[in-house]
């Protein structure tokens, strides 16, 4: 029966079964996966670090076998391409190739002018008799001694000057300018010479010479021209700039070469040097650029080599390859967080460093995360597959949420639809039975009722049994067709005679109540196979909704006729019509419309599914035409009989 579906009290214990079977382990395997991916996380970044250590070890291993090399070639007495030697001895220091740096602390010393040949010719120059000391710088002028020659055209030069004759003055420092093995108290006597020739074409109104002069002193100064000292550079670079308007700046490069240089020659003489093995390196940086000294210090010679940026950035790339292989950036620098190589490695977990102490290279040695790099997954789960499975946990559980809530709402549905069912159909029992049973009160009062009334009560008795009748046939019915137990004996008949029987036995119900049914029938017979009681109680239930759902019309019209190679059978009314919306649900069993059930109608909500399950059975369909506020037209439409 179809009364055995109850929404009951099982749906909250239903849903509390599913949450129990399916939410709460769903849930725990979630937490767990999520605790799973955070702890793979942790183990890989550990991994990472470990494979950055291993590679900062395999860096310092490579550096130290380049540092190694070199020193060997140190020791051999060669320059590796790509360096400055420094030579320390008791007498001061030199550098090669000599040009690289601008200044050395004790740089090899040039031979002193003489100035022995000059002290008669001076004594006189002093008494203020300059004059008669000019034939004896003349003469001395020509010496073959470089050191007479050059203290000669010095002082030639002197007294041409202070005589004011320039150009004769300007022509003895030139001819200065030309000696480059003679130095005046350590200043070279080329370089003495051009300063003063550089000043005086100054003080004589400068112009283009001398504007050629002092450019050509600038970048003499800049390449390295001289040996100097920190300060003589210093002194001359500042005169050039002041002449040329453009101040001397060495290269960065350079500058630091010398300043190794220097911190070489003040340890030297502060503690001689002495080091494990006597051998030792350290870094220089400034800027972006650095420079490292390797030095070996033996008896009261010390041997050292400054490696330039362009040698040092081939030995990091070579030894920054270990390290790219893992995912990982080397950077070198100083211990005062200067780099010689690579952007500063920044700060947080995961970054390895490797002291001087630890690594004994001269350098700092970081192995920082490449932003965006390689990351190399070794751990046992697979995040992207963990997530997978996460995500389809998460799509299982909506999906059986999701299917719990229709189904939920489907038995609500329906328990709502079967309630409404028993109280219809309670109320379908009660109208006969209170006039079957009002009639039999009077009969049963009175006995002296006319024959004529009797009679009329009889009927009234009739009328109400067969509607009873019907009813309960009708829902017996029903719960067959519902259990597919209802046999139809289809037979031949003319459609056209079922039709009439059927509108003339429901004229008897509807004509007292004021309504005309018109039929409109083909002239030729229309053969349909069906099971005559079957099809006649789906006309029925047709009529019976037409006549119920009139409103204030009174007509209903029954049209049979053929269409192409179909039977149709039509009732129309001129009712209130179907909203579209519940054209479809109407056909579903239990189910009223709105309106039927506001303004109170009676049914049950079975009539159509019957006569849509009957129609079926006949292989054919019912068809629903009109609209709301206009009427009805349910047409059952049949294969032709053969
Ligand atoms: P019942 O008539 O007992 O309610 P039915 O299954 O016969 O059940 O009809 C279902 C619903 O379809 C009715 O409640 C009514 O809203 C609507 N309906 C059926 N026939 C008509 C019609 N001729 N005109 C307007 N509404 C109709």
């Amino acid at each position: 029966m179809w009364m055995e579906r109850g929404a009951g009290g099982s749906l909250p214990r239903l849903s509390l079964l599913y949450l129990g079977l399916l939410v709460i382990p769903a849930a725990t395997l979630i937490v767990l996966g999520l605790r799973l991916l955070e702890q793979d996380k942790a183990i890989s970044a550990q991994r990472a670090v470990e494979r950055r250590e291993a590679a900062a070890d395999r860096a310092a291993r490579a550096l130290e076998l380049l540092l190694a090399d070199l020193d060997r070639q140190l020791l051999s007495g060669s320059t590796p391409e790509g360096s400055v030697r420094l030579a320390v001895t008791g007498s001061g220091m030199e550098a090669r190739p000599a040009h690289l740096a601008p200044w050395l602390p004790e740089p090899p010393r040039l031979p002193e002018a003489d100035t022995r040949a000059f002290q008669e010719a001076e004594t006189l120059e002093f008494r203020n008799a300059g004059e008669k000391a000019l034939p004896i710088y003349e003469r001395l002028s020509r010496s073959a001694s470089a050191g007479v020659r050059a203290g000669a055209l010095l002082r030639l030069a002197r007294v041409h000057r202070r005589a004011g004759r320039v150009d004769a003055a300007l022509e003895a420092y030139r001819q200065l300018s030309r000696t480059d093995t003679i130095a005046f108290e350590r200043m070279p006597a080329d370089l003495l010479a051009r300063r003063a020739l550089c000043d005086l074409l100054q003080e004589s109104g400068g112009g283009a010479e001398l504007s050629r002069e002092a450019n050509s002193l600038h970048d003499d100064l800049l390449a390295g021209r001289w040996r100097l000292d920190r300060v003589s550079w210093t002194l001359a670079a500042e005169q050039a700039g002041r002449w040329t308007g453009r101040p001397v700046e060495p290269g960065e490069e350079n500058r630091l070469i010398s300043e190794a240089a220097e911190w070489l020659w003040q340890e030297w003489k502060r503690q001689g040097l002495a080091g494990p093995a006597n051998r030792g390196s350290r870094a220089f940086a400034r800027g972006d650029t650095g420079v490292t000294l390797l030095w070996h210090a033996s008896g009261d010679r010390v041997s050292a080599v400054v490696i330039l940026p362009g040698l040092f950035h081939r030995w990091a790339n070579n030894a920054a390859a270990a390290v790219n292989d893992v995912g990982g950036r080397l950077v070198l620098g100083t211990d005062a967080d200067l780099f010689l190589f690579g952007q500063p490695p920044g700060t947080g977990p995961g970054i390895v460093k490797r002291n001087p102490t630890d690594t004994g290279l001269p350098w700092v040695l970081w192995v920082s995360p490449q932003p965006g790099g390689r990351n190399v997954v070794e751990s046992g789960i697979r995040p992207e597959l963990l997530m997978l499975g996460l995500s389809s946990i998460v799509l299982f559980l909506t999906a059986g949420i999701f299917l719990l809530w229709w189904t939920v709402r489907r038995e609500l549905a329906v328990a709502r639809l079967q309630a409404d069912f028993v109280s219809a159909v309670s109320h379908e029992f009660r109208t006969p039975l209170t006039a079957m049973r009002h009639v039999t009160e009077l009969l049963d009062e009175d006995d002296q009722i006319p024959r004529e009334r009797r009679k009329a009560f009889y009927a009234a008795l009739g009328r109400n049994t067969d509607r009873l009748q019907r009813l309960v046939e009708s829902l017996l019915d029903f719960s067959r067709m519902e259990r597919g137990k209802r046999p139809y004996d289809l037979k031949k008949l003319d459609a056209r005679e079922l039709t009439n029987r059927v509108v003339e036995e429901f004229r008897g119900e509807a004509e007292p109540r004021g309504f005309a049914i018109e039929v409109e029938s083909a002239s030729d017979s229309l053969p349909i196979m069906a099971d005559d009681d079957a099809l006649g109680h789906a006309l029925w239930n047709l009529l019976d909704n037409a006549v119920k759902y009139s409103g204030d019309s009174r007509i209903v019209r029954d049209i049979v006729k053929r269409r192409l190679e179909s039977i149709v059978i039509s009732v129309r009314d001129e009712g209130f019509g179907i909203p579209a919306q519940e054209r479809k649900e109407i056909f579903r069993k239990f189910v009223r419309g709105e309106q039927a059930r506001r303004l109170g109608i009676q049914g049950t909500g079975i009539g159509l599914a019957m006569a849509s399950h009957i129609v079926a059975a006949h292989r054919g369909k019912i068809e629903l035409e009109g609209a709301e506020g206009r009427g009805s037209v349910f047409s059952i439409v049949l294969p032709q009989g053969a």
